[in-house]
């Protein structure tokens, strides 16, 4: 992993990395994360369109857990870009049929 910032700005505006990653990804808070979680912290995701499995860092991984619709999208290591999360989105955490980011 890169960077990590609790500006969302900075993230914005992140140079895009030769691998497809951000340099730099938004993240909750230490002091919001630690607030509790509203769903399982999970490390890993399923891509549909491609099957192939990602794993976050864990302060990403804890930010869904606190704020599950936080991110609009999310990485493929596979197909090395961003695609849309959510109920509508391309993603499902490994081993379970949820959607990421719902
Ligand atoms: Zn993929």
């Amino acid at each position: 992993m890169g960077g990590l910032t609790t500006d969302p700005e900075e993230a914005r505006r992140s140079p895009i990395r030769p691998d497809g990653q951000q340099e730099t990804y938004v993240v909750l808070s230490d002091e919001e994360r630690a607030q509790g979680f509203v769903r399982p912290v999970r490390r890993s995701y399923v891509h549909e369109v491609c099957g192939t499995v990602t794993t976050m860092g864990i302060a990403i991984a804890e930010t869904y857990a606190r704020d599950p619709s936080f991110y609009g999208a999310t990485f493929c290591v596979a197909c090395r870009g961003h695609f849309p999360v959510g109920p509508q989105g391309q993603f499902t955490w490994s081993g379970t049929t949820e959607k990421v980011g719902s």
